[in-house]
Formats: structure tokens, sequence, C-alpha cells
């Protein structure tokens, strides 16, 4: 892993090259932001080039055995902890700090990465924070996390913090256009669905993401011709599966919002389905400003209710009759 193959994220990256240009490495940081955005890829970036045998102040060079054993985990020097079932465990953290009270064996630095690093316990983030107060000299720590406030407040100030952002979906688009593929308008929707998290971007299924669409799209067109009392059996159907019913809704306040913001707009470019445009514009021209603006208030409604775990059935009655009124 070398900096300049990880997507966006420059800022932070300069921070990182700058510091070790200059000799001048903080010995503990702390990587926060969402999860999936690249801060696991940054953290192994960092410890390629403090043991790169070819290291040069933009990074590691990607290419030697040391490199590319911090890429295959295989690295003497460089530990990744991943917590133990839930929890980070002490026992973890004392195998860490047994090593760290060694020489490196190969490289020129100690690395720990601490992955979720919120996912100590009290008594490893304990014992972890005897470490941080007396780093050993040739010793670098990364804690990982996408929940910072969780850590010990101790922990965190002892710590010099980098926030990593969402990606902008520009950015998420073309990596996965060139990483997966994808077709232009296929990468800008996934890209939209990932919200800026490049892991959930190269996951997804687009087939999958697709159908929800199109099923929920035959739904409502369908409910327009019904009549009350078949739109309570579609409604006694739906409530038997909660998440499947959790999922339309969420689409459906997505196309919604595609609707809103293509009425406002006239940009295609800022849809979420650009292969719902047309749907998206007929919802736009058909519907008026305040109806759109009811339907998106009836579906962040029933969104609520299931959360508050409210019954699936009165919710999807609920939302198919209000929805169904024409
Ligand atoms: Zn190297």
């Amino acid at each position: 892993m070398k900096f300049s193959t990880i997507e966006g994220h420059e800022k932070s990256i300069r921070i990182l090259q700058r510091a070790i240009a200059n000799n001048a490495l903080a010995h503990a940081y702390v990587f926060s932001g969402q999860a999936g955005i690249g801060k696991k890829k940054t953290a192994l970036a960092l410890a390629a080039a403090v043991n790169c045998l070819n290291a040069r102040p933009e990074g590691g060079c990607g290419e030697c055995p040391s490199c590319r054993k911090v890429d295959t985990f295989g690295h003497p020097d460089v530990h990744v902890l991943v917590a133990d079932g839930d929890e980070i465990k002490i026992d973890q953290i004392r195998q860490v700090q047994a090593d760290f009270a060694l020489k490196p064996f190969e490289g020129t630095k100690k690395v720990l990465i601490v992955d979720n690093a919120e996912g100590m316990n009290a008594a490893s983030a304990n014992a972890f924070l005897k470490t941080l107060e007396e780093p050993p000299g040739d010793a670098l720590i990364i804690l990982i996390t996408a929940m910072p406030q969780s850590l010990l407040p101790t922990i965190r100030s002892r710590c010099q913090e980098i926030r990593f952002h969402p990606l902008p979906r520009k950015t998420l688009a073309r990596a996965l256009v060139q990483m997966r593929g994808l077709s232009e308008e296929d990468a800008w929707f996934i890209a939209a669905l990932a919200q800026g998290s490049m892991g959930r971007g190269l996951e997804m299924d687009i087939e999958q993401e697709k159908a929800a669409r199109d099923e929920l799209a035959t739904l409502w067109s369908g409910l327009e011709q019904m009549g009350p009392g078949e739109a309570l059996a579609l409604a006694e159907t739906l409530a038997k599966d909660r998440e499947r019913l959790e999922r339309l809704i969420e689409i459906g306040v997505e196309g919604l919002r595609d609707a809103l913001v293509y009425r406002e707009t006239g940009e295609e470019r800022l849809l979420i389905h650009a292969q719902a445009r047309q749907a998206g514009h007929q919802a736009a021209d058909r519907y008026s400003l305040p109806r759109l603006l009811a339907d998106m208030e009836l579906f962040m409604a029933s969104r609520k209710l299931l959360d508050r775990r409210v019954s699936a059935q009165l919710v999807a009655e609920n939302l198919l009759l209000k929805f169904g009124r024409g």
C-alpha cells in the first residue's frame, strides 16, 4: 500500500508526508472518520513508508520486500490489532506491549495499528494507556476509529487526530469505473448509495440495488389502481418482512428526494438513481411541490415509526392508504 494509490484524502496524506519528510511524525495518531473510507489503507501506507527500504519523503515504494510484507500483513514489526470477538482484550494489548519492548526485527520502526480502536474495553484501554504514556522511541501507534468520542479522553489527548472525510461522489464514481469496470451511469448510482465509502462502493451489488428499485416502482404504480381493500391486503404482505419494508421505505425516500431535486434544479447529475430519471421526470411533472413534500413527510414518518418498533402492519397500512389517496 502506498499513499499514491489511495483515492482522495489528499489533505490527510499531505500532513503525514510532511511529517515524514521533516522527521516529525507523532508517536501516536488517531485516524477518525466513517467506516470504509480509507483510514486503514492510509495507516498501512504509513507503516510501509516508515519501514520502506527505498524510503522517500512522499512515502513507501510499494515494491521492496518490506513494503510487500506490510501489504500481506507479514511484516514482523507491523502489527494490526483487530477485536477478538466484540472487544479488544487486554491479552492482545499485553502481547503487543511485550513485542514493543524489543527492537525492531527488520524495519526501522515498530508500528501498531489498532482497528476499531473504540472496541478496547476498560481494562485494555487502561493497559494501552501505559504504552501511550511511555512510548518506545522507535514506535508508531495508529488508532483507527469511526467513533473517536468513544475513546478514553486520556488516550485521545495523547494522540494526534487526523480526520478522514467521506469521498466526494465524483471521486468515488471515477474510482468505481476503474476498479469495478462499471458504466459511468452505474458508477454514479453506486457512488451515491455508498455515501462516500469506497469499501461500501466496492461491495455493493448493483443488480440487487436496481432490482429493489424496480420492485418499489412496480408496487407504487400498482397502488394507484388499487381499492382500499387491496391496499390493506398488500400492507399485510409487506408487513411480514419488516426488513424488506424498511428497505422499500428507504428507497422511497431516496426516489422522492430525486424527484424533488430534479423538480427544483433540472440537474440529472444530482440524482441518486439516474435510471429512475424517467420516473423522476414523471413524478416531478405529475406531482405538485406540496404533494411531493407531503409524500416525503409520510415516508420519513413511516421510517421513524419503524425505528421506534411500531407494528410493521400499522406502518404499512398507513403508508399505503395515504400514499394511494391520489
Ligand atoms: Zn518500499
